[in-house]
């Protein structure tokens, strides 16, 4: 509950992301640096822990703490993490516990050596499958779905790691991009819904993975292409050996990686995330053609669908909230007595800009709907004389399960409200969101059957196991 207050006075209501991941295979590098850097470029992805495992070719050293990439490494600290491949990995955690054990990348000995692993995602048969080992005289010192994982891998009874690997995905259900390394060779693998994104980049003479492209932008990889749902991409010596196990999967790749979770520079299955919420801005202003005098956004998130509103309409358009980006986990919180201050904090609305007039403010989602209100209020007292809320993404009204936090359902404002108690509830003029066809159009040419959109519908692509 701690973690709800403190996110609550930050003005920090929206969706979780659980991960990002990293991993370079590139002898000769300062591959723990490149990885740092890599890491640095998807810290939006995960800000709780982060953690970096390099290997030599005959061992695998692990460095990893909570806090951000910055305040968990020092120089020295990479200076002493040499090795011909590496990877990382940033959390914020979900339904798992807060604790140091479940840090990733979690590091284990196994009969065959020592094999390192980060996650993406979250497995909704976890509990069933644990239960299972357990029973079987499985222990486990964290509570994380990797180490279930490799737990499994190496319990499959299988030849070699990569057949432990491939029975191992027949069992579990869920969404995962996951990196896998031992002493010799880097593994990814992407679930069979392709639910998070991973790709695969040239680094010179070597490859990378990650999460997102721009992260192969940072470190100067050049992106060679999405791994394809059920893929299995293993990179050694040999160079990129890919596997498909799997027979082919409807798709459902999260929607909410063009919505807010990924960052606008990134391209995901062909799609850039930038024009997708410009796409989203566009929607939002032939679906809800409204008159005002300034179009403003909630940053960061909000400003492409902003800027597209305010064009496509005809309607000046102006940054009327200030954001400021250095409010890290370090920071000494104010008390729950000073809510406000907690979100101006975070947040200033820059009064010149908004007096007198009638204003539209482009956000891209409300979760518990804890910080619109305060935000509303806020440009009320800088002097607007109207303010209406233009949320670019439909209600949300149902839990994710597959790795992503929005609250339980019972914390959804829009699973219990309608719109207009939405817009009584944070004191605006109006409110109207974009709808899940809207939504679907801003994503073409990704196909609607291809995407998740569970959260807005409550139609999920997996089922979700009684007690997960
Ligand atoms: S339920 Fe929502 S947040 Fe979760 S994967 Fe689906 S679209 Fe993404």
């Amino acid at each position: 509950m701690a973690g709800e207050h403190s996110r609550s006075l930050l003005g920090e209501d929206k969706p979780k992301e659980a991960c990002g991941v990293f991993g370079i295979y590139a002898p000769g590098q300062d591959v723990a640096r490149i990885t740092y850097y890599g890491l640095y470029a998807l810290q939006h992805r995960g800000q709780e822990s982060a953690g970096i495992a390099v290997s030599d070719g005959e061992r695998i050293t692990c460095r990893k703490g909570m806090g951000l990439v910055s305040e968990v490494f020092i120089e020295d600290t990479l200076e002493k993490l040499k090795g011909r491949m590496a990877f990382g990995h940033v959390r914020y955690t979900t339904d798992q516990d807060s604790i140091v054990e479940n840090i990733e990348p979690q590091n284990f000995y196994y009969q065959q050596g020592m094999i390192a692993i980060g996650h993406n995602g979250n497995l909704t048969n976890s509990a069933v499958l644990r239960r299972e080992m357990e029973q079987a005289g499985a222990v486990f010192q964290s509570t994380s779905d990797s180490e279930l994982i490799i737990s499994m891998i190496v319990r499959a009874g299988a030849s070699d790691l990569i057949s432990g690997i491939l029975k191992t995905m027949e069992k579990i259900e869920g969404s995962y991009s996951l990196l896998l390394m031992t002493e010799k060779r880097m593994i990814g693998i992407r679930d069979p819904y392709g639910m998070r994104p991973l790709c695969l980049g040239r680094f010179g003479d070597g490859y990378v993975l990650a999460s997102e492209s721009c992260a192969l932008d940072t470190v100067g990889a050049q992106f060679i292409r999405d791994v394809e749902p059920g893929e299995v991409v293993i990179i050694d010596e040999k160079g990129v050996t890919s596997l498909r196990p799997h027979q082919p999967h409807q798709k459902a790749l999260c929607i909410f990686e063009f919505v807010y979770f990924a960052r606008p520079d990134s391209v995901i299955d062909g799609l850039s995330v930038q024009k997708a919420r410009y796409a989203l801005g566009r929607e939002l202003a032939r679906e809800n053609p409204l008159d005002a005098d300034l179009v403003i956004p909630v940053p960061d998130s909000g400003t492409s669908s902003a800027l597209a509103y305010a064009t496509e309409r005809g309607l000046p358009f102006s940054e009327g909230l200030m954001k400021n980006r250095y409010v890290g986990r370090t920071f000494i919180r104010p008390t729950q007595a000073n809510r406000e201050l907690g979100v101006r904090l975070k947040l200033n609305p820059i009064r010149d800009i908004i007096a007198g007039k009638r204003v539209i403010m482009i956000d891209d989602s409300i979760v518990r709907g804890t910080t619109s209100g305060r935000i509303v209020q806020m440009i009320r007292d800088a002097g607007a004389r109207e303010v209406h809320l233009l949320v670019s993404s439909p209600p949300i009204t149902h839990s994710c399960y597959y790795g992503i936090d929005t609250s339980g359902k019972g914390e959804l404002i829009a699973a219990t409200h309608c719109v207009d108690e939405i817009r009584q509830h944070i004191g605006a003029d109006s409110l109207n969101y974009l709808s899940i066809s809207g939504l679907q159009a801003a994503v073409a040419p990704i196909c609607p059957e291809d995407i998740c959109n569970a959260c807005f519908c409550g139609d999920y692509p997996i089922q979700v196991s009684g007690d997960k």
